[in-house]
């Protein structure tokens, strides 16, 4: 059996099995425009380095991808600032939620990772120090990765969370405080609140994270992206941060590094094979996609193959 046919094969039959199972879990309440989307979406993609795909059931719908957009905008800065943006960012997992203000005031600032609010905040932050228009660059970037010009942010999801996003106000005010934000608080959130606003298909937001399972660079062109070594600490805080307070328990049971958002999508990636993204999107307690999880457990444990 090749390849494109034995993981079409392996992801039916965890697709269906999962399906048949309990949908379990919420849609978060926080970002009212959430509330528009059936619970029961559940859609799946992969595709491999050696330019397979496979997708099923509801992959090619957009949904929003929330705080996924994350490892893009930390792959941008990191990319053109290189190692000084550890300085504004830590990269230990924070094993507190992901919009936390708690370790914030011991830390002086300094975020415990990139990929939990705070963290994505304060990387926005550098972006729009740099940058004339940092919104217009990064959609840019993002259509690069996806060789898709027509990938946009979401000004209706962006619009709500912004009317509701005191938790959010809260983190980069707090931050500004503590001196670790240079530019206009009310700036900085407009695009956080954009980069998270972006929609996107499991077709193309599994194709998007390829640069990152290929050390690097796009499929298409053969574009490098990212150094090897930025691509691996990437991967890795991808690994031990990707999924809030259940990241542990993610590695534990999946063994891919890879990032959730509360729109409830997964996208993970094995390095040297394929992404996969998953989206469902009810929300287990730590905010992770219930049916998401439990269907990258089954897929790993039936290919054997992860990277643990
Ligand atoms: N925009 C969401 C927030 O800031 C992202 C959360 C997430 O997906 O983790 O609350």
């Amino acid at each position: 059996m090749n390849e494109q046919t034995a993981y079409a094969k392996t992801i039916t039959g965890i697709y269906n099995k999962v399906y048949q199972g309990k949908n379990i879990g919420k849609i978060p309440t926080y970002i009212p425009e959430l509330l528009n989307v059936s619970p029961d979406k559940f859609g799946i993609a992969i595709h491999t380095l050696s330019g397979k795909t496979f997708g099923i059931g509801d992959y090619q719908e957009k949904f929003s991808i929330q705080s996924i957009a994350k490892v893009l905008s930390l792959s941008m800065a990191y990319d053109i600032f290189g190692d000084s943006i550890w300085e504004r960012v830590s990269v230990e997992p924070s094993g507190t939620s992901f919009n936390s203000l708690l370790q914030l005031e011991a830390n002086n600032g300094i975020p415990r990772n990139p990929l939990i609010n705070a963290g994505a905040i304060v990387i926005c932050d550098i972006l729009l120090s740099h940058f004339k228009n940092a919104e217009e660059e990064f959609i840019k970037f993002v259509r690069q990765l996806a060789n898709d010009p027509t990938i946009n942010y979401s000004e209706e999801i962006a619009a709500s969370e912004k009317e509701v996003g005191y938790r959010n106000f809260a983190l980069c005010y707090y931050i500004k405080s503590l001196g670790n934000i240079e530019n206009e608080p009310e700036r900085v959130l407009d695009f956080y609140f954009k980069l998270c606003s972006i929609e996107l298909t499991c077709e193309s937001l599994a194709y998007i994270f390829t640069f990152l399972a290929n050390d690097g660079i796009t499929l298409h062109g053969q574009q490098r992206i990212l150094p090897h070594v930025y691509t691996k600490r990437i991967n890795a805080i991808m690994q031990t941060c990707g999924f809030y307070d259940e990241s542990g328990e993610f590695a534990f049971r999946v063994g891919l590094p890879g990032k959730s958002g509360v729109g409830g999508g997964i996208v993970a990636i094995m390095p040297g094979h394929y992404a996969i993204a998953v989206w469902s999107p009810r929300l287990n307690e730590k905010g992770n996609s219930y049916r998401g999880v439990k269907f990258l457990e089954g897929f790993t444990m039936q290919t054997q193959i992860s990277v643990f």
